[in-house]
């Protein structure tokens, strides 16, 4: 007999009829033996209909009266559900958040989760009761009792906090989509089903993902280790099983980490080649680095940053014991890369040039927590600055920073970082190579990705994210604390960011060197971001800021990507191949996200999901 957590969203409880559905599975379920704590959404588009009633009072509204209205919703289908199964003859209870006892944070409309109070809950299971209980919930663990909600979509955080907190054997997200598929169906029709994904590439994956898991919810799968489930409420169809690594002991109290990072990782063991001034136009990254990978040389980072003009600077890392081979590689190849088209004119190959430096190490921040809660990389930055670090390199993900710095400022950097952002640190593993801290209750961040590549495809699933706009920022000073500035400019304006990207060319401007940083920002932020940068242009002392909008971002997600030649030209071949231009590159170690033209973002999602082998025949059906 098994302990499940089943949460059932929105569209699933959006009638009297598909209620009655979800409690004939529920009452299944139990029959076949198994105790059950049932999690719902509120029935159909309710929320957003709650929301709009608040918003024709008020564009304002208090986020404490947001969270009364808004948590009505839950309540409702608790209480229909519930109904349901005792006309099925199931003994049910439902129960709000507040009486389950999921005690939150006083932080309203977006509470994370703190503990969960088990006795009532365990109360009823050992009655034979389900325990229907109202998603998206919580209450303050103040004095005042106050009603909080998790933030859009929480329900499915709601449903995994649970079955963490009753130790469940697994849990059970039902949708109206089949599972998780390798990439958006409306875009790319022959996406397929994954039958699983790793937690940490789902968390990657988060644009692509996240409408159907909330990424907290993935967050505390992996911490806890809860087997996690998406499976159609129509069918008895397996659905996506989200796997995470062993967990280690880890406390209920504090449930949801309130901290923004859990890990800072470091590898000394990089060294960094840069091409300057190589022509931006197709098929370029792809030569680059279907010649490294040739000579079977594993890349970690990439960054390919914006240009001035018509041309580009690509930089990337490798092992220290590579750097001589890739160096040469690279010299090798820039006449090609360079030689002009037809009819071009430009003095190309003269101005591209190698340069290596093998003093560096690399720092990386990560951790769920900083999906969509800005300043967390200017913290980051900050750190690094008031230590007096300069950062050569940085690059972004969605659950992680890297930067590069120099080797002798890297013990200096970890020691900051790790008491910034309250990390422990603890060498996972000793030697040449990778080591990383950590904090040592969490789960090993690298023991996905450590695996044996033949355990994961290099690629696991394609995204496209045409909500973002790309920020330029020239000519910014090249001295520590820049990029902390500008981007805590940004965090106070309280938008996030998501890539970052710092150019490798240096270019002296009145006697000081500096370098553009570019990142993108969500559409609806660009011009707020450009104005709030523009007004501290003369006080920072950096130049033009650019805002484009018609960008649009793909990535590729895959923990085999670890340790595989290759896979990095195989995207970018692909997008030659269509003679799509790359804007930008930037790499974390499961992911790899190049920016392209708006108007090629869908034919570079199409051509890198079948370049990856990701299509099938299987027709997949998903709701508009
Ligand atoms: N009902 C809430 C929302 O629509 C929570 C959820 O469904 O997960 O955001
Ligand atoms: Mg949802």
């Amino acid at each position: 007999m098994a302990l499940i957590v089943q949460k059932y969203g929105g569209t699933s409880v959006g009638s009297v009829e598909r209620i009655q559905a979800v409690a004939q599975r529920v009452f299944r379920t139990v029959k076949a033996g198994n105790s059950l704590v049932v999690v719902v959404s509120a029935m159909g588009k309710t929320t957003d209909g709650l929301v709009k009633l608040a918003n024709e009072i008020t564009s304002n509204p208090s986020r404490r009266e947001m969270d009364m209205l808004l948590s009505t919703g839950e309540q409702v289908s608790i209480a229909l559900l519930s109904m349901a199964l005792h006309r099925l003859g199931q003994p049910a209870i439902s129960l709000t958040g507040a009486q389950v006892g999921i005690v939150t944070e006083a932080e309203h409309t977006r509470a994370r989760i703190l503990r969960i109070e088990t006795d009532r809950l365990n109360r009823h299971l050992q009655k034979g009761e389900v325990v229907v209980v109202a998603g998206f919930q919580g209450i303050s663990a103040t004095d005042d009792l106050e009603i909080t909600t998790l933030g859009r979509g929480g329900s499915d955080t709601s449903a995994v906090a649970l079955a963490a907190a009753l130790q469940a054997d697994f849990c059970e997200i039902y949708t109206d989509v089949p599972g998780i598929l390798t990439t958006d169906p409306r875009l790319v029709p022959d996406a397929q089903l994954m039958t699983e994904i790793t937690s940490d590439e789902m968390l990657e994956l988060a644009s692509l993902g996240a409408k159907v898991l909330h990424p907290r919810a993935v967050e505390i799968a992996r911490n806890y280790g809860i087997p996690l489930v998406v499976r159609s409420s129509w069918t008895d169809d397996p659905g996506t099983w989200v796997i995470s690594p062993p967990p280690k002991p880890r406390p209920l109290e504090g449930l949801e980490l309130v901290r923004p990072v859990d890990a800072v990782e470091f590898d000394t063991d990089q060294a960094k080649v840069s091409l300057l001034r190589v022509p931006d136009r197709p098929g370029v990254a792809a030569r680059l680095f279907g010649e490294i990978a040739s000579q079977d040389l594993d890349v970690d980072l990439i960054i390919q940053s914006i240009h001035e003009g018509n041309s580009n600077d690509i930089a990337f890392t490798v092992t220290k014991d590579s750097l001589n081979k890739a160096e040469a590689v690279a010299n090798a190849i820039i006449p090609a890369l360079c030689k002009p088209l037809l009819g071009e004119s430009i003095p190309a190959l003269d101005a591209a040039e190698v340069m290596v430096e093998q003093q560096i190490a690399k720092v990386t921040i990560s951790g769920a927590g900083m999906i969509g809660r800005p300043g967390v990389a200017a913290q980051m930055f900050s750190t690094l600055a008031d230590a007096g670090i300069n950062i050569q390199m940085i690059s972004t993900s969605e659950v992680k920073v890297s930067c590069v710095i120099a080797q002798e400022d890297c013990d200096r950097a970890i020691a900051v970082l790790c008491e910034a952002f309250e990390v422990t640190s603890s060498p996972v593993s000793e030697g040449t190579g990778y080591r990383a801290t950590e904090l040592d209750i969490a789960p090993s961040a690298s023991a996905v990705s450590s695996a044996p590549a033949a355990l994961h495809p290099p690629v696991r699933g394609v995204a496209l994210d045409l909500k973002q706009a790309r920020l330029a920022i020239r000519q910014v000073p090249d001295r520590p604390g820049m990029a902390a500035k500008i981007f805590k400019l940004l965090a106070d304006q309280n938008i996030s960011v998501d890539m970052i990207i710092q150019s490798q060319r240096c270019r002296v401007v009145n006697g000081m060197t500096t370098r553009d940083i570019a990142c993108t920002v969500a559409q609806m932020d660009g011009e707020l971001a450009r104005l709030a940068l523009e007004k501290a242009a003369s006080e920072l002392g950096y130049g033009e800021v650019l805002v484009d909008a018609a960008i649009a971002k793909v990535s590729i997600v895959g923990s085999g990507m670890v340790g595989q030649p290759g896979v990095a030209a195989r995207m970018f071949t692909a997008l030659a191949e269509q003679h799509i231009n790359i804007q930008m590159i930037a790499t974390s170690e499961i992911k790899i996200s190049c920016l392209v033209a708006e108007d090629d973002g869908v034919r570079a999602l199409q051509a890198i999901h079948a370049a990856f082998g990701l299509s099938g025949s299987q027709k997949i059906q998903v709701p508009a």
